[in-house]
Formats: structure tokens, C-alpha cells, sequence
């Protein structure tokens, strides 16, 4: 299951879109971005919504809403995740869409950029409501999805287990196995090694380096992860055995701090026992979620959701570094004070893309008929996210811009480029 998820404060909630847009609009005026490609770039390909009438457990029928967004295919078919939350509505599944695309093109695979969710809590639901309701989104997709189309993978409150589902359900209608339709599958039937751990061990690599050029020495850094579901955990686990101190980590039950360190195995086989809760944990003394965001320590991952570090909390971060292993967890009006403040950001379009790189591994190695071994897959994405994020860096001193908006410069002039060799009617 994808991570458990710490509310966001609504105080000053931004639409994630706006967001996004705010952002891209600095990047495209740093480009000379023509506005005709500002405008192809601004607008999401396509846009579906679906109504899925679902039987529950208890006969009753009830009716979720379903979005697929599609935000570019210039790059290639459109790639990303299907949320299953009570918080998706359609400006968060389109700026999720277009951070997708700008992703792929920040880590250079060959994808576009789509986003999916399903309005509703699968905390509330049972294994069965859950499979009936990814089976129905997958067949209201049936059209929209393929291998060379558009090709989804675990988000928020979807895993493995979901994604056997919409893989069995689109082959179904197919009259043939087609693993490559889908990514994030479980590793008996056609999911990578490494693709659990991708997104996490991305971060952890964005983060040392990132550690580097602060010069932060990672066995003196202190560390806080806000958000102990499959990202954040894998992050803090592997940046704990490269020698830093895990001071404080988060779930939907509170945070856990410990000056000294808590000791991350511990903390995941106790999430584990404990139904996916930390709640009750005692390896470290109990602080607020807010809290949490506010520690004075060398590095800050936000690895929940978006809009957590707002205007309403910017001014009290006390890290060095923020990398950002959720969507969006900056708001846009957040931005400027970050960089008044010197706070190095690495963004959320480079630090998480390590997932979709081993989805795309995945792809490869299910078109190949092939599996590669562990070390291929974490050497081959380790090299990808470095090279990723030394790029961004030049980019960033080169335009003397933060690094959010060099990935975005390097994304846009990479997307629009293309754009513009298709061409169009
Ligand atoms: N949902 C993940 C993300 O936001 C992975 C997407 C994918 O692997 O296609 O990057």
C-alpha cells in the first residue's frame, strides 16, 4: 500500500495547480517561452471523469468518482501514478499530471505525464470494495490505457496488489497478458526489483548530493522525515545506513522524535505489527505533526503530500535542506521566502523521480521479456538521479535561479524542444 499520509494544514491551502502553474510560468519567462507553446504546455492533453458504481460488502451501492488526467504525450506515452484518496478532486490529479511530465523529462525517459485517482478512503474500505472499484477504473480506462499509451503505477493508497488488479483487468479485455501496461506490479508477475524502494532511495541520493554541495558532512547531519509510509521510510532507512541521525519521524498517528537518533528498522518493524501505525511507538517522545516541520536539523524531508510547508510555517524552518520526497509538499507562496532564507531545496520533479525511473526499468524489462538483477536496476537509477540532479545544479547556477526552478527550466526546454521537432496541425 502506498504511504500513510499526514494531514495538510488547510489554513492557507494553495490549489495544487496554481501551484504548479506559478512555477512554470517563472521557467517559461526565463526560456522566452513563445506563447503558443506556453499555451499547449499549460493545457492538459485530455481530461476524464468517470462515475464508478460500486456493490459494498453490505449490498448498498455507492458511487466514487474516478479522473484520469493526461497532461503531455510529446515525450512519449503519458506516465504516472492512481491516487485512492478522500482528498483527489481534478485540480490535483491535472497538477500532479503535469509534474509527471516535467519529472520524465528532468530524469530524460522517454514519457509524457498523466496522473489518476479515485475519490475515497481505502482505510474504510474492504480488500473486496477496493478490488471492485480498481477493477471498474480500470475498465472505464480501457480506452485511455496501453503500453504505448498511457501507462499507470502505485500512488497514494494504491501498491502492488492494486496494480495486479488493473494489469489482470486490462488483459482481460485484451484476450492476452500485457504486463507492460502497467508498472509498480508485484515481482511474481513482471514487477522490477528495486521498485518498492525506488522513490526512497531516489531521495536518498538526491540528498547526499545535495549534502555534498552544502557540505554537510551525512555522519553529523540530522535528519527529519514527515511522512513513514513507503518513500519516507525507505529515504530515512537509507540515509541511516549512510550515517545520518534520523532525529523525528511522522505518520497520520503524530510524529517521534528522538535527539539521538531513532532507529529506523525498528521503526518500520513496529509500523509493520502495528497495521501500518506508528501510533504507540516508544523508541522516541511523541511531537505534533507541525512540530515535526520545525526541528532545528541539517535536512527535512517532506515525504506525505502537498502544501505543508506553506506561508504559514516557512518562516519558522529551521533546515539547511529540504528534499522533497512528496508531490508538491512547497507551497508556490512559500517559494521566495525558502530562498531568502538560503534553504536548499531539492525539488520535488528531481528528488522523487526515482520511482518512475525504475517504473520505466520495469517497462523496458517487460517489453524485453527480461529481468534484471537488483544492482542493475539500483546502479542504472542511482546514475540516472545523479546525473539528474547535477544537471539542475548547473542549470541553476547558470540562470542563478533556485533549483525548483531550474528543474522546471530544464523540463519545459526539454518538452518544448520536442514540441517543436513533432510539430503540430
Ligand atoms: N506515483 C509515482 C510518482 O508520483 C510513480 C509514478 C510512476 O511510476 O509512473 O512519481
Amino acid at each position: 500500500m502506498g504511504g500513510y499520509i499526514e494531514p495538510a494544514p488547510i489554513a492557507d491551502k494553495e490549489n495544487p495547480f496554481e501551484s504548479m502553474m506559478s512555477r512554470f510560468k517563472i521557467a517559461s519567462e526565463l526560456l522566452g517561452l513563445d506563447d503558443e507553446i506556453y499555451n499547449v504546455l499549460k493545457n492538459p492533453a485530455k481530461q476524464v471523469l468517470v462515475s464508478l458504481p460500486i456493490t459494498m460488502d453490505d449490498g448498498s451501492i455507492k458511487v466514487f468518482e474516478g479522473y484520469r488526467v493526461i497532461h503531455s504525450n510529446i515525450l512519449g506515452p503519458s506516465k504516472g501514478g492512481v491516487r485512492f484518496d478522500p482528498g483527489v478532486n481534478l485540480d490535483e490529479v491535472k497538477a500532479l499530471a503535469a509534474w509527471m511530465t516535467w519529472k520524465c523529462a528532468v530524469v530524460d525517459i522517454p514519457y509524457g505525464g498523466g496522473k489518476g485517482g479515485v475519490c475515497c478512503n481505502p482505510r474504510e474500505m474492504s480488500a473486496g470494495e477496493i478490488e471492485r472499484l480498481m477493477r471498474s477504473y480500470t475498465q472505464s480506462m480501457i480506452e485511455i490505457f496501453g503500453p504505448d499509451r498511457d501507462i499507470p503505477a502505485p500512488d497514494m493508497g494504491t501498491g502492488p496488489r492494486e496494480m495486479a488488479w488493473l494489469m489482470d483487468t486490462y488483459s482481460r479485455s485484451q484476450g492476452m497478458t500485457v504486463h507492460s501496461v502497467v508498472t509498480g506490479k508485484p515481482l511474481v508477475m513482471g514487477g522490477s526489483l528495486g521498485r518498492t524502494e525506488a522513490t526512497g532511495r531516489g531521495v536518498m541520493v538526491s540528498a547526499m548530493t545535495a549534502m555534498e554541495k552544502l557540505k554537510i558532512n551525512p555522519y553529523q547531519a540530522k535528519v527529519a522525515v514527515q511522512g513513514f509510509g513507503n518513500v519516507g521510510s525507505w529515504a530515512a532507512k537509507l540515509m541511516e545506513e549512510r550515517g545520518c541521525s534520523i532525529v523525528a519521524v511522522s505518520d497520520i498517528s503524530g510524529a517521534y522524535y528522538n535527539a539521538n537518533g531513532i532507529d529506523i528498522n525498528k521503526a518500520i518493524a513496529y509500523r509493520d505489527n502495528n497495521k501500518g501505525s506508528m501510533e504507540g511507538f516508544t523508541g522516541a517522545e511523541k511531537i505534533s505533526g507541525d512540530e515535526l516541520l520545525l526541528l532545528e536539523v541539517d535536512v527535512l524531508i517532506p515525504a506525505a503530500k502537498e502544501d505543508v510547508i506553506t506561508i504559514s510555517n516557512v518562516d519558522k524552518i529551521k533546515a539547511k535542506l529540504i528534499v522533497e520526497g512528496a508531490n508538491g509538499p512547497t507551497s508556490a507562496k512559500a517559494d521566495n521566502i525558502i530562498n531568502d532564507k538560503g534553504i536548499m531545496v531539492a525539488p520535488d520533479i528531481l528528488a522523487n523521480a526515482g520511482g518512475v525511473t525504475v517504473s520505466y526499468f520495469e517497462w523496458v524489462q517487460n517489453r524485453l521479456g527480461y529481468k534484471w538483477t537488483k544492482e542493475r536496476v539500483n546502479r542504472r537509477s542511482d546514475r540516472i538521479m545523479k546525473d539528474a540532479f547535477e544537471n539542475v545544479y548547473k542549470v541553476a547556477l547558470e540562470y542563478n535561479v533556485s533549483m525548483r526552478i531550474a528543474a522546471y527550466i530544464v523540463a519545459i526546454d526539454k518538452v518544448s524542444k520536442t514540441y517543436k521537432y513533432r510539430g503540430g496541425y
